[in-house]
């Protein structure tokens, strides 16, 4: 039996950007965790792809490094448009089932790339921006990321306004990396179901980017979703096996619910694998792993695509 999948976060446009000539989108590589014909192979409905601020452009140039972003995954995938489709609203999610063409959809990581001001999100909502990871590691003007502590100070009131507009614009809200006193008050803000993009489970794998039982329970009455990382070091402390990320999808199940899990890889955005997870063409195995884990196929259908479909639906522009 075959699923499509949508994962919620790769940082492969950072591979557009590289000076390396040797990786194109369009054919198949002997680099990167995915591309075009890989995604197709492995069934792909809908790929998020993140334009990840780079620490040498905060707090000045974040924008003009989104707009270079923005413009080079525009580029490439104007070299794709018989098999991509950007996706900007719910009748553009809903023609996707329709269609052989994989959907993209854009997400900007780090609220930098507003540099303050909520016009630059209505203008980058113009542009085809349809997500926004708050924060990266950092504390920016909206949110403080997990490499500032979880104490104190969490959401600012900028960081609420971004939300509400977010959410009257469209616009998923993705709190992967931020801290969990602004975890808590994103929640109370937003009025619709957010994503955690790419984190695992903090009981399984103590690592301050992952989500403790307590948030992911918050999550599960939100309705929202995690999409659980491929990213070794949320998996496991000492070994990352895809054993022990299935160990993570039985415990996000067991804690907030089947409805509140997805994929998040962070594929093209971390340094090592785990093994027999080297790039997308692993993930189908992935699927069966989870149906050797009990998951029945309505189950492994919610997890690979159903709920985020959902919370899309729910945040996309009519
Ligand atoms: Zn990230």
């Amino acid at each position: 039996m075959s699923f499509p999948l949508i994962d919620a976060h790769c940082d492969t446009v950072r591979l557009f950007a590289s000076r390396k000539k040797d990786y194109d989108f369009k054919r198949r590589n002997n680099c990167g965790h995915l591309d075009l014909p890989r995604l197709k192979d492995a069934g792909f409905l809908l790929q998020i792809f993140a334009l990840y601020i780079e620490e040498e452009y905060k707090p000045v140039g974040s924008l003009k490094r989104a707009l270079q972003l923005l413009d080079l995954l525009t580029a490439n995938l104007a070299r794709c448009r018989n098999e991509t489709t950007v996706i900007l609203s719910r009748p553009d999610l809903s023609a996707l089932k329709d269609q052989q063409k994989i959907g993209v959809l854009i997400s900007i990581e780090g609220g930098e790339a507003l540099e303050g001001e909520v016009a630059v999100l209505r203008m980058l909502f113009r542009l085809g921006v349809r997500a926004l990871g708050l924060t990266w590691n950092q504390e920016n003007q909206l949110a403080v990321g997990v490499g500032n502590g979880s104490g104190g100070r969490g959401l600012t009131a900028l960081g609420r306004r971004v939300i509400r507009e977010l959410n009257r614009l469209g616009m998923l809200v993705d709190l992967a990396h931020i801290n969990e006193r602004g975890f808590d008050q994103a929640l109370e803000t937003s009025g619709k179901p957010v994503i955690v993009s790419h984190a695992n489970a903090r009981q399984l794998c103590d690592h301050p980017r992952n989500l403790s039982d307590r948030q992911l329970k918050a999550l599960a009455d939100n309705k929202g979703v995690i999409g659980l990382s491929f990213c070794p070091a949320f998996v496991d402390q000492h070994q990352a096996t895809v054993e022990r990320l299935l160990d993570h999808f039985v415990h996000v199940a067991e804690i907030a619910g089947v409805d509140s899990l997805a994929l998040g890889s962070d594929f093209d955005g971390i340094e090592s694998v785990i093994p027999g997870l080297e790039d997308v063409s692993a993930l189908p195995s992935l699927v069966e792993g989870l149906g050797n884990r009990g998951f029945s196929a309505q189950e492994i259908a919610k997890i690979t695509s159903v709920n985020m479909l959902r919370v899309l639906a729910e945040n996309l522009p009519a």
